[in-house]
């Protein structure tokens, strides 16, 4: 790491879409090995906020620093390349490839260019490195999904898909991971499974963002929360004192 700053760092960030302020002056820092929670009610931000932190969208104000650089207005891939890597809300993945062709893709040196041209290489990297074959069989083993690895993805329901994207993130060796809504749709054992990928970055001094509305999977995992509503940060700090707090109550209860 460069300097001793945090490991991501954004600071007053704003975008607007037609008018309506989706993110307003909001900063959030992550260090190198901590899970930081991001809550807050739909429509709140949460995803914004990590659309312009891993360059999909451009903030209209505001700085993103990762590692010690700027990196506000990066194109997505420029920003995957120094190690900073999501998941959707929806799994992006090759639907006629197989759960470990897949996870593959994440240890092919062309992922963090351009995930998609990856896929176009894919037999190539396949053949190249049983090495990097072993490490993916490991973190499909991990994620429960051994059983499934000859499978391909689009036979499977939603929440295999997202533990095959989040494992492909994995095989990239990120820095800095961003999980949009992981536990939607999980059941309990997945969601243990979730729980011990997540621990297993924050081990090995990956940082996470974790946006959730499970509260019980964060409380488990959070070192700190943020919470959003309208745009605003209008909590940080422990999710003990989240529940307690005024703003984040009236926000929840809509009044
Ligand atoms: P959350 O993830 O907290 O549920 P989002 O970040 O997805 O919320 O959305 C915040 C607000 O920004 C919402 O009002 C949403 O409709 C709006 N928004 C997000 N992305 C776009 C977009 N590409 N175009 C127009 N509006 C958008
Ligand atoms: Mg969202």
């Amino acid at each position: 790491p460069s300097g001793s700053g945090p490991l991501l760092s954004a600071e007053g960030v704003s975008i607007s879409f037609l008018g309506l302020r989706a993110l307003d002056n909001a900063s959030v820092t992550v260090g190198a090995g901590e899970i930081l929670g991001l809550v807050g009610p739909n429509g709140s931000g949460k995803s914004t906020l990590v659309n312009i932190i891993s360059g999909i969208y451009r903030p209209g104000d505001g700085r993103v620093t990762f590692d010690g650089a700027a990196i506000t207005g990066l194109p997505d891939h420029a920003v995957a390349r120094r190690g900073a890597l999501r998941t959707f809300q929806d799994p992006r993945l090759v639907p006629a490839f197989t759960v470990r062709e897949n996870v593959l893709l994440g240890g092919h040196r062309l992922y963090r260019q351009n995930p998609l041209a990856a896929a176009l290489n894919l037999p190539g990297a396949l053949r190249e490195d049983a090495a990097m074959l072993g490490r993916a069989d490991a973190i499909i083993a991990m994620a429960g999904l051994s059983h499934l690895a000859d499978t391909p993805v689009r036979d499977l329901p939603y929440g295999d898909q997202r533990m095959t994207e989040l494992s492909r993130v994995i095989l990239a060796d990120p820095r800095l991971v961003m999980l949009d809504e992981p536990a939607a749709g999980l059941s309990e054992v997945e969601l243990q499974r979730l729980g011990g990928l997540v621990r297993h970055l924050k081990e090995r001094g990956v940082g996470v963002i974790l946006i959730e509305h499970h509260m019980d999977f964060l409380n488990e995992l959070v070192d700190r929360v943020v919470v959003l509503d309208s745009g605003r940060v209008i909590y940080q700090g422990g999710m003990a004192g989240m529940y307690r707090d005024p703003a984040v109550v009236a926000a929840y209860l809509g009044t």
